[in-house]
């Protein structure tokens, strides 16, 4: 049985993020949406509501769970009895960074190993920030995420007066 964590920010979700959710969910027996709490950046949606999102939008996925977390990966992933992190991987840009984190992870922790996937080619653009971006200037939001999510971004924009 290997119990994988998908770890990240998710501020919030989108169609990229439940992509690379939806793939691991095939390959691995339990997934664990790790949500993080302690974020450097200053988050739009709380790490409840994150959490809420991503859990309304995995719903039909049956070995995915979604969890608030703190502080390091590899210790989200051991107290859940993880042997893999997944992440995912858009573009040549993420890599420096993504390959930095995988290689500290194995330092800290040889027993837990790093698994990316590549990004589906329709969303290698697609970034929280960027929907958040559109958002802002009333773009069309509709090809970022699902209706429920798009929703409650702008929602969270019009409530912040932003
Ligand atoms: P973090 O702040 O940890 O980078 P994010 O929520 O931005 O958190 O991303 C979490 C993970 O999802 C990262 O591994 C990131 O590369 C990946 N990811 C983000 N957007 C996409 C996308 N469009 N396609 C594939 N992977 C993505």
């Amino acid at each position: 049985m290997i119990t994988a964590v998908y770890p990240g920010s998710f501020d919030p979700a989108t169609y990229g993020h439940l992509d690379v959710i939806r793939r691991a969910s095939v390959s691995f027996d339990r997934i664990i949406v790790g949500v993080l709490h302690n974020s450097a950046k200053s988050p739009l949606f709380s790490v409840e509501e994150r959490v809420n999102i991503l859990e309304r939008a995995t719903e039909s996925l049956h070995n995915v769970e979604v969890k608030p977390f703190d502080g390091l990966s590899v210790n989200f992933a051991r107290e859940n009895g993880a042997q893999v992190i997944v992440r995912g991987l858009r573009a040549v840009t993420d890599f420096e960074y993504e390959l930095q984190m995988a290689q500290t992870n194995r330092v800290l922790a040889p027993d837990v190993d790093t698994v990316f996937l590549t990004t589906s080619l329709e969303y290698a653009y697609l970034s929280s920030t960027i929907m958040k971006e559109v958002a802002r200037f009333g773009g069309d939001l509709s090809k970022f995420a699902p209706p429920e999510i798009t929703d409650a971004v702008r929602a969270k924009l019009n409530l912040m007066n932003l």
